[in-house]
């Protein structure tokens, strides 16, 4: 590990001018303008130099008094002023640092030392490092040269070594860094917010004699045996493994990851965490979270973290590279959040929580740690929504009015009646488009809501108004969808405009007609381009963008959705969604935009009739789907993501399309589509699925969220257990389009009858919006979202986004505190304002 042992050049700099301002007898000369004057830059450099804040902020107050001193008080002033100093920095004083002198715990005056937090000892390594011999040390000493260079100005706040590059670790070279990347690590100071998956508590360690059925444990054993069980004709495989503590003996059984079976050796021993299940009268547990035991655990660290790895990166290799680097840098992480806030909402520090967060003294100080790390994600979250808010309603929005006569004559050219949910998200879209301001609205709309037709309906206004409208979708096949849709809403016999007043701009795209996409979007002959990413390819340039629609809004980044904004001059925003968000999420994420939420159903709406199988009768289901394809319909057999490892879920999809092409269904046509293909393969695909070139498409979840197969009336779901129920809710969404009663079939890893209920959940509602709110309460908050919608909730890691009385409390504290100060100049307030920006640098969130 490091050890900053020459001073810091800021400190250097300080006493370069203190000494000249001695010489000039403390006539405050020594810097043109008064020694104030080199707070300007003074500070950000100290920051870089990882100077503690408390140094900084007594350098700041004194400086800033100081003009107003007498020449004695200045004296007096500037040797106090070093003298404090010298406590944090020793190496400030006459005498060098020496070599085992441990950095000092930084203290904020106002803390006093009881309040310290004690994570601010000096960090355990500085034993160690006593003990190393010179060589090491020599290499150290370079150290905080290579971290200057990496430093950025972003991490100003914070020690300039929270920038430095992994390779600066012992033990990690250009490989391991590259593992670690791809975990998202590039930095020390990523490695301190990459946070355990979880944790093993060995304080919870029982003997398996006492196990009780229901109970959540962590077992200790060696492995008896290992067996692995080939089942249904090899389509399935069970590795089951007793293992033994000397109280009694367990088995313990895992499900389709045949991979294992080299993991496990008899005679070594493992521990497994999960919940005690019963087969036979006897108590077994079914695919726990399993580890090979590291004994010196046992004994000296009770809490174990683990976290999430890669090729390459063992668990053991990644836990003792973060103990170094949690142990020395965590104390040091300047903590911007101001002592009051703090206080108010019981927080622990910041160097404390990600100290604890790593490496747990005991479950309560996990839990603290947590959630003054929740508290910051939704804090700054909160505080960027306020903000952006404010932005928007501070700039002015190009008012669109339409008469009641001429909006009654567009929906009496719909097909159909609008629901009342439509009527009122059309009502709010009308308002805004005439408020003055710009829109920037929300519509929260379940699968099949029809937000469609309000999105073009919306656009229509604005086009009426000789303005243009631009509608994103996250792929060509929705864009396409949309173009036909909009083109027969608006441009049919009914409509007012030509056909060739909306286009379509996709990826493939011709070469000419791109060409003449853009001149008419430069001239503003054309109306409506509705697209995918190509629409926000630079050289496509509007004449007057008034009007810009996201559909799948999580689909998109903020970047991408600042880019087609960008396109005009403060247009009207429109996003949809068809994911139920609960209050409390949406509160935090999308507090900056009006929401409309669409939760009625157009009338006619064949329900979707659901049904969970067990998994032995799988039979059953592929004799259903038969009967289907019989009848000239499709069906869906989705695979679930298993492990978040799309490289699994992939082999999952593909091993069974073989036999499923091969010896379920030989005389069917079968297509594939899995997250590993080309956007443009996987493109074809639904086109050819859609176009009824196959009769079953196999697929992961990458089916399109909102692609309408009308003529697919079945869905399998295998695996279903794995999925959060508004993601099942999601994936059911893709049947069930057309005018045809629709069925969806759910197939459970393995049989467990508490799985049973919550899936039979899907039986009882359609209702997204219901069983998400369901599905919050069963599973917990880390299941909601599911993997394939996490990008939504990107930047929380800690933060659960159903701990409404946190949110609450980081939403009171960020709403106060914007009050006070929405724009964080106050000088208390710099560090703050630093953290904040390097939040939103950082976030890849979907905020618009
Ligand atoms: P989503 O909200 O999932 O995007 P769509 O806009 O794709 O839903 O609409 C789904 C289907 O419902 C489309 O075929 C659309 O024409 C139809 N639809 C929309 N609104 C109504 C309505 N009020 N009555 C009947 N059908 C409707
Ligand atoms: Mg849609």
């Amino acid at each position: 590990m490091i050890k900053l042992t020459i001073m810091q050049p800021s400190l250097e700099k300080l006493r370069k001018f203190f000494r000249l301002e001695h010489e000039n007898k403390y006539e405050n000369t020594a810097i043109i303008g008064g020694l104030a004057r080199m707070l300007d830059y003074w500070e950000g450099e100290a920051r870089a130099d990882g100077v503690t804040e408390d140094v900084i902020q007594a350098v700041v107050s004194r400086l800033r008094a100081y003009e107003k001193l007498s020449p004695t008080g200045r004296a007096d002033s500037l040797k106090g002023l070093w003298k404090r100093i010298g406590e944090t920095y020793p190496e400030a004083g006459q005498k060098p640092r020496t070599q085992n002198q441990p950095p000092r715990p930084a203290r904020s005056d106002a803390d006093g030392e009881t309040n310290a937090p004690e994570v601010n000892q000096a960090p355990p390594q500085n034993q160690n490092q006593q003990r190393q011999h010179p060589q090491q040390q020599q290499k150290q000493k370079q150290a905080p040269q290579r971290f200057e260079s990496a430093t950025s100005a972003k991490h100003s706040q914070t020690p300039a070594a929270l920038g430095a590059q992994l390779t600066v670790l012992q033990g990690v070279g250009p490989k391991s860094a590259e593992s670690l990347e791809r975990l998202g690590m590039k930095t020390l100071g990523d490695m301190l917010y990459y946070f355990p998956r979880r944790y093993e508590d060995y304080t919870l360690l029982k003997p398996i004699q006492s196990l009780m059925y229901g109970d959540v444990v962590t077992v200790l054993g060696t492995i008896q045996s290992v067996h692995n069980r080939p089942v249904r004709g090899g389509k399935m495989n069970i590795i089951e493994v007793v293992i033994a503590d000397g109280t009694g003996s367990m088995r313990v059984t895992f499900f389709n990851q045949p991979w294992l079976l080299n993991r496990f050796k008899v005679g070594d021993a493992i521990s497994v965490s999960g919940k005690i299940d019963q087969y036979l009268g006897r108590i077994v547990m079914n695919s726990p979270d399993w580890e090979s035991v590291e004994m010196e655990n046992l004994h000296t660290n009770r809490i174990v973290p683990i976290y999430p790895l890669t090729e390459r990166i063992t668990q053991k290799w990644l836990r003792n590279q973060m103990k170094q680097v949690v142990a020395f840098w965590a104390p040091a992480v300047v903590d911007a959040l101001p002592d009051t806030i703090k206080r108010e909402a019981g927080l622990v520090s910041l160097g404390e929580a990600l100290t604890q967060a790593h490496f747990p003294d005991s479950q309560e100080k996990k839990d603290r740690a947590r959630q003054r790390l929740a508290f910051d994600e939704i804090f700054y979250l909160q505080m960027g929504v306020l903000r952006q808010k404010r932005d928007w309603q501070n700039v002015d929005g190009k008012r669109f009015a339409v008469s009641d006569g001429w909006l009654d004559a567009r929906l009496l050219a719909l097909p159909f009646t609008l629901t009342s949910a439509q009527q009122s998200a059309l009502t709010d879209i009308r308002g805004d488009l005439d408020s003055g301001k710009p829109m920037n609205r929300l519509v929260q709309g379940d699968v099949g809501s029809g937000k469609t037709v309000i999105a073009a309906l919306g656009a229509s206004m604005v086009v009426s108004n000789g303005a243009q409208a631009a509608i994103m979708a996250p792929t060509s096949i929705l864009a396409e969808q949309h173009y036909r849709n909009f083109t027969s809403l608006l441009a049919g016999e009914n409509g007012f405009l030509q056909s060739d007043e909306i286009r379509l701009l996709v990826g493939n795209t011709s070469g000419s007609e791109k060409e003449a996409i853009r001149a008419g979007l430069a001239d503003g002959s054309i109306k409506i381009v509705i697209g995918t990413h190509a629409v926000i390819e630079p050289d496509v340039q509007f004449k007057e963008l008034q009007f810009v629609v996201i559909d799948e809004q999580h689909r998109f980044g903020v970047e991408q959705r600042a880019e087609l904004r960008s396109k005009g001059t403060n247009p009207h925003l429109l996003v949809m969604t068809a994911t139920p968000i609960p209050r409390s999420l949406a509160l935090t994420m999308f507090g900056d935009l009006d929401i409309s939420v669409m939760n009625v159903m157009p009338v006619g709406r064949q329900p979707i009739a659901t049904h969970v199988l067990r998994p032995q009768e799988r039979e059953r289901a592929y004799t259903m789907i038969r009967a289907q394809v019989r009848q000239g319909n499709q069906a869906f057999i989705v695979y679930p993501l298993i492990d978040e490892s799309e490289k699994i879920n992939v082999r999952a999809a593909v091993d069974d399309f073989e036999t499923l092409s091969k010896q379920v269904f030989p005389d069917l046509k079968l297509a594939l589509l899995h997250g590993r293909m080309k956007p443009a393969e996987k493109d074809e695909a639904m086109l050819k699925f859609r176009d009824r070139e196959f009769d079953i498409l196999v697929s992961t979840t990458v089916i399109e969220v909102g692609v309408d197969v009308p003529n697919s009336t079945l869905m399998l779901i295998e695996g279903a257990d794995r999925f959060g129920l508004a993601q099942l809710h999601q994936l059911r969404g893709r049947v069930g389009r057309g005018s045809v009663a629709s069925t969806c079939l759910l197939i459970p890893t393995h049989e467990d009858a508490a799985e049973n209920d919550r899936l039979q959940a899907m039986s009882t509602t359609n209702d997204g919006f219901e069983l998400a709110d369901l599905d919050l309460k069963l599973r917990g908050p880390g299941e909601f979202l599911g993997t394939r919608q996490a990008g939504f909730a990107s930047s929380l890691k800690m933060a659960s986004i159903t701990d409404v009385a946190l949110i609450e409390k980081a939403r009171e504290q960020a709403k106060s505190l914007f009050e006070r100060d929405p724009e964080l100049s106050q000088p208390e307030h710099s560090l703050l304002a630093e953290a904040f920006e390097r939040f939103w640098k950082g976030t890849s969130s979907d905020l618009s």
